[in-house]
């Protein structure tokens, strides 16, 4: 249940992104973000926890009372809009390698796998979407401080940039919740008019 999703939107009621119901509740009791509800009505969460779910389901108990989970949630000083590009960063790294060691081709578990820079750092190779995959610590160890060619191991796929950005990503495309709707149409509207960053 803490790992459920939740609509994060800015301080303009523009989504920006999904987090967890876990990270929500820290946002919400750090004053940092509001819960939002179907009449887009913003609440604390001193004001939250009082609200009465006739759903069980839709609540978390703690030890002294229970809560009914926040769907969405805005960001009270956050005026950022999310990234037309996606990060280059691990996690979208194991995304786009759909956690798979590029050299073996198995699936492996996120703990379980390591990047590779396919042309080694030692070799002028940059930490770049071209020259990072996921790799095992098997093939990693196997192919040490030299290129593919060198250790005779062959790659996957030739590792490049994700197309895929916010609206492409399952979460988001994804209604998991009625309630996050009336935001995600928003979404296709904010789309063609924000501002482009670079
Ligand atoms: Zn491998």
């Amino acid at each position: 249940m803490l790992t459920s999703p939740v609509l994060v939107l800015n301080k303009f009621f523009v989504p920006v992104s999904v987090t967890s119901l876990k990270r929500a509740f820290i946002l919400l009791y750090g004053g940092v973000a509001k819960a939002v509800n179907d009449d887009y009505e913003t609440f604390d969460f001193d004001s939250w926890s009082e609200i009465r779910s006739v759903d069980e389901k839709d609540c978390i108990k703690t030890v002294s009372t229970i809560i009914k989970a926040p769907r969405v949630i805005i960001l009270l000083r956050y005026d950022g809009y999310y990234r037309r590009q996606p990060r280059f960063n691990r996690i979208n790294i194991f995304r786009r390698d759909n956690d798979t060691c590029q050299y073996c081709t198995k699936d492996y578990l996120k703990s379980e796998l390591t990047l590779d820079h396919v042309v080694p750092r030692s070799l002028g190779g940059k930490s770049t979407w071209e020259n990072i995959v996921c790799c095992c610590v098997k093939c990693n160890r196997k192919k040490g401080g030299r290129t593919p060619e060198q250790a005779g191991m062959k790659l996957l796929d030739k590792p490049n940039k994700p197309k895929w950005s916010l609206f492409s990503n399952f979460h988001m495309r994804t209604i998991k919740y009625k309630e996050w709707e009336p935001f995600l149409s928003f979404v296709d509207m904010s789309y063609w008019n924000v501002e482009l960053e670079d």
